[in-house]
């Protein structure tokens, strides 16, 4: 898939309105509950699994409303099939509203597929899933999907996660901030 996939939130984080994309998006990403109709007026935080991602994104909210440019992260939005290497972009407005884009900038055909659900629970083995980077980190480390079902469970392309926030991603977020107080700074 190329192009964006865009959604506005009001200043009090409910989403307004979504791009024409955002229905093949979430059904491509398992979220036939996530339809277009279905999200308008609803807070955004709903549809972001995990403590800590909901964190990530209430402070890229912070940042990019405090910011009078756009921040832009780089961040995975995978299939199943397909590893999608995206740009997420936040730009708010006057209002104090926020407009996400994610411009896919290229695939790859995975090795294998890949297909991931949210664990209800966690449970002692239960992997985290990055939520911008999409790697696992099933202990110590963080890999790819395919690299960790390879090894766990050649024959069962089905994960059950739970979301989270990698090292990597957050620096990302720090980096963003460290810029935004080096601006109030000058
Ligand atoms: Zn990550």
């Amino acid at each position: 898939m190329t192009g964006r996939v865009d959604f506005r939130l009001n200043a009090q984080d409910q989403i307004i309105s979504v791009g024409h994309d955002w229905d093949r998006f979430a059904r491509e990403n398992g979220g036939t509950q996530l339809s277009g109709n279905g999200v308008l007026g609803r807070p955004l935080l709903e549809f972001v699994s995990g403590k800590a991602t909901r964190t990530f994104v209430q402070s890229l909210l912070q940042v990019a409303r405090h910011r009078g440019q756009p921040i832009e992260l780089d961040c995975r939005c995978d299939s199943p099939l397909l590893r999608r290497y995206t740009r997420m972009r936040l730009q708010s407005d006057a209002q104090g509203g926020v407009v996400f884009s994610h411009e896919t900038l290229h695939s790859e055909t995975r090795s294998c597929p890949v297909r991931v659900s949210v664990a209800s629970q966690r449970g002692r083995h239960t992997p985290i899933r990055c939520s911008m980077c999409n790697k696992i980190k099933p202990a110590h480390q963080w890999l790819e999907a395919e690299h960790y079902l390879q090894n766990e469970a050649p024959d069962d392309p089905q994960l059950w996660v739970i979301y989270g926030i990698c090292d990597t991603c957050a620096l990302q977020l720090g980096q963003c901030t460290d810029n935004l107080n080096a601006q109030h700074e000058h």
